[in-house]
């Protein structure tokens, strides 16, 4: 069974505040990027990764991180597009074949390796997984103006994060789908339960699988790489 990666970083990272794309800032002694890559690459599991990158910046991902170390697995830079779905469809239309499919933030440098196998298996078993943790706050859903509407029972609410997993053929076929559809997809799963009505399951990962979003996240990620370990 081929298992293929996407990973992203062509987006702008605008709540950054940084003037280079968030993924290329140094996280610990490397591009955030880096360590993203680094993860895949080391996994036995996994057989190919597409890095998907802003065309204008291919060049620089190619002599300032490709060759930080031999990075075997990434077989392809794929155009990124306008949004994050544009990137996904990209690089999804670039993978032949059948297998397995995990769509992964560049910009998460934390996820750990016990918790994307615990992913693949759930997978393997029912075709569409997503990592998450259950949220700590409790959430509330507001109208346009603010006025809260209702509180969601907590002990059900989980918060999403990437990998998220999919059999090839189910996420590739979402994906062609949504262009007859006008609603916002927040993420890569919603498609495959909107649009292919199909299940999909969420396996618990770690609160440090963060998205390095904003400054203050780049403080705390500083903390994560020298006090955790990514097994
Ligand atoms: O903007 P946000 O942080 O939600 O983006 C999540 C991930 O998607 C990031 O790793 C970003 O680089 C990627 N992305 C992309 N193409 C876009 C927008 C975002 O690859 N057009």
């Amino acid at each position: 069974m081929e298992i293929n990666v996407v990973i992203l970083a062509a987006g702008m990272g605008k709540r950054m505040q940084h003037h280079e794309n968030k993924q290329f800032i140094q996280l610990a002694g490397y591009p955030i990027l880096y360590h993203t890559l680094m993860i895949f690459q080391k996994m036995k599991a996994i057989h190919n990764i597409l890095l998907v990158v802003r065309e204008d910046e291919m060049s620089y991902v190619e002599k300032n991180i490709l060759t930080l170390n031999d990075f075997s697995k990434v077989i392809k830079m794929v155009k990124g597009g306008k949004e994050r779905v544009d990137s996904v469809y990209n690089a999804l239309r670039s993978i032949k074949g059948e297998g397995l499919v995990l769509i992964h933030d560049g910009a998460r440098p934390f996820v750990k390796e016990k918790d994307i196998l615990r992913l693949i298996q759930m997978t393997l078993e029912c075709n569409a997984a997503v990592l998450g943790v259950p949220v700590k706050d409790t959430i509330k859903s507001v109208d346009t103006n603010h006025r809260v509407i209702k509180t969601p029972d907590r002990s059900l609410l989980w918060a999403v994060q990437t990998p998220q997993a999919f059999e090839l053929n189910l996420i590739k076929q979402a994906y062609e789908r949504r262009h007859a559809h006008s609603m916002d997809f927040w993420d890569d799963a919603m498609l495959v339960e909107e649009l292919m009505n199909h299940e999909v399951k969420m396996v618990e990962g770690s609160y440090d699988n963060i998205k390095i979003t904003t400054p203050s996240d780049l403080a705390y990620g500083e903390w994560i790489a020298k006090n955790l370990t990514n097994t």
